[in-house]
């Protein structure tokens, strides 16, 4: 069975990760959607709440899973015995972020990135750009999935 992690913050989810996700699950079995814990880092959104707006966008597909962890991103792929990374990239500057993750990923644990570059029509969307848009009251409706506005 081909599982793969699709590690990140969540913070919040937005289409691109719909994007990346949706066409991951093609290639796998099963993704694991993994929010990533980091005690040191201030989020908008609270990991329930996190939890929670990926319940509701993936409600509806028994092959995602959505679980929470701390520490390394490869010991959470071992624990869950899955095989792969599932990255997404929209421009170089991803590119160049995750290439050396990868390799160091690679090197750690022989666990392999899979990158899935996204549809255009999401390139622009990030977490940061959508939580600095409900900081400034703007209407972000049109870059996260329906069913989880504020
Ligand atoms: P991180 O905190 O690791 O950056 P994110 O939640 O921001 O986590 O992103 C998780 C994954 O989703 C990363 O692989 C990132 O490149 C990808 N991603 C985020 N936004 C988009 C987008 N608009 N299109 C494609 N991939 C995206």
């Amino acid at each position: 069975m081909k599982k793969a992690v699709f590690p990140g913050s969540f913070d919040p989810i937005t289409l691109g990760h719909v994007d990346i996700i949706k066409r991951g699950s093609t290639l796998f079995d099963e993704i694991i959607i993994a929010i990533g814990v980091n005690a040191d880092k201030k989020y908008m959104f609270s990991l329930e709440d996190r939890i929670k707006h990926l319940e509701i966008a993936f409600k509806e597909d028994p092959t995602i899973k959505i679980k929470s962890y701390k520490g390394l991103t490869v010991d959470f792929c071992k624990s869950e015995n899955a095989q792969y990374i599932l990255r997404g990239l929209r421009n170089s500057t991803d590119f160049t972020y995750e290439q050396s993750i990868a390799q160091a990923n690679e090197t750690l644990a022989g666990i392999e990135s899979v990158f899935l570059i996204c549809s255009p029509e999401v390139s622009f969307i990030s977490s940061s750009i959508v939580r600095d848009v409900i900081r400034n009251g703007g209407d972000y409706r049109g870059m996260v999935p329906k069913g989880i506005y504020v």
